[in-house]
């Protein structure tokens, strides 16, 4: 690999040159089933009809103007987004960590203006991730993506996650509390699911303390989870929602979304982006919203997510290395007993692609779009994988 890219990322000796659907040819033209999507970004897989169109049309028409004047698919893209999510405004960005700055931002105006606050404070927890900007990177419940980059930002304070009471001692100790960030579903934090009344109970946290409930769905939203959101399964609102990810499908757009005594709370001159928003990729998230709804894939990532834990259960049965199997719709952690990051390398030898994080989590996340068949080929194989690497 060429010395003129910095050397951040651990990269695979392997480039893809083509995708259609959930498949992806490398330079030599081998052809590789994909189970990760991006992580999470390709949610409708790869080279979609419905997006490639969108793509080409907006790029005869306009790219770029600026939010100096208006823009007609972001005002559009902002009221579909109002009816799938039950939130009432929205700031468009351009990546998830610029979307979880704004509900940073966002909370801290809350505080000053609302609370009376002098040092407003945001609750995270463990395992998560919320992105790699000093800010989000000060967020994430994970040291080694702080190291090395003190001094970290202020106001954070952190607590277990999946731990309400946790949460409410630190709001009782803490005055400066005001806000509450989390994942419905940790994602890099090694698909960790909480319990069912996780999210019900810091709403009400949240409520009984003015408190703003912030979600980050970057990874769990666009019916990932088989809801178009996953706070929709606990039948709640958050006050901020975070997307990203997926919203695009590969088009590069984050959004930061509020509801309430918050949603008009960033008045001109508060917050901004140059390219936040621009014609092309509100059209193109358009689009992906369109789709998804036409094809009924959400219905359809929870299907799936039912084949996936059926087929992995019963093909990983009496492994006695695998620790757990979680799945919340397409979103599919298979824990095991040890590190296992060279399951990545042997699965692209199967022409599977696969993700290990946490150490010891095999992560999936499909597109949406995946076959029966390919979903049955990608338990085959990982579970094969699995039993030749971790013998019963
Ligand atoms: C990926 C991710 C982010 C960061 O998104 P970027 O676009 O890489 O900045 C934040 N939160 C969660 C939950 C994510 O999965």
């Amino acid at each position: 690999m060429s010395t003129t890219l910095m050397p951040n990322y651990a990269r695979l000796p392997i480039t893809f040159v083509k995708g259609d659907g959930a498949w992806l040819w490398d330079t030599q033209g081998t052809r590789y089933l994909d189970a990760l999507s991006g992580i999470a970004v390709c949610g409708l897989g790869h080279a979609h009809p419905a997006i490639t169109a969108a793509i080409c049309e907006q790029a005869h028409q306009l790219l770029h103007t600026s939010n100096i004047y208006g823009i007609a698919h972001q005002q559009a893209l902002a009221d579909v987004l109002v009816r799938i999510t039950g939130m009432e405004s929205s700031f468009f960005c351009n990546s998830g960590a610029e979307a979880n700055e704004a509900a940073l931002k966002i909370a801290r105006l809350y505080g000053h203006n609302s609370l009376n606050v002098k040092q407003p404070t945001v609750i995270v927890t463990d395992g998560s991730f919320h992105g790699r900007t000093l800010a989000t990177l000060t967020a994430t419940g994970n040291p080694k993506i702080q190291a090395g980059f003190e001094p970290l930002v202020e106001g954070f304070i952190r607590v277990p996650y999946n731990d309400v009471d946790a949460m409410a001692d630190v709001v009782k100790q803490h005055p400066e509390v005001v806000a509450v960030l989390v994942e419905p579903v940790t994602g890099e934090g090694g698909i960790v699911i909480p319990d069912a009344d996780y999210l019900s109970r810091l709403r009400a946290l949240c409520d009984r303390h003015n408190l703003l409930f912030m979600l980050d769905e970057i990874q769990t939203g666009m019916g990932r989870t088989g809801e178009w959101f996953a706070y929709q399964h606990a039948g709640i609102l958050p006050d901020v929602l975070t997307l990203a990810k997926s919203l695009g499908n590969g088009v590069p757009i984050g959004a930061c979304l509020a509801r309430g005594k918050v949603a008009d709370i960033f008045q001109p001159g508060t917050h901004g982006s140059t390219f936040g928003g621009n014609p092309l990729v509100c059209r193109v998230a358009l689009a992906v919203i369109e789709s998804i709804e036409e094809n009924n894939l959400v219905q359809r990532a929870q299907a799936l997510g039912e084949r996936f834990y059926q087929g992995l259960t019963s093909a990983l049965n009496g492994v006695s290395g695998v620790r757990d199997i979680r799945v919340k719709g397409l979103m599919i952690g298979i824990e095991l007993d040890k590190p296992c990051r060279h399951l990545v390398s042997k699965a692209l030898d199967k022409q599977l692609l696969i993700n290990v994080t946490a150490e010891r989590v095999v992560r999936l996340l499909p597109p949406l779009i995946l076959s029966d068949a390919q979903a049955n080929d990608i338990i085959t194989t990982l579970s094969h994988l699995i039993r030749e690497n971790f013998p019963a």
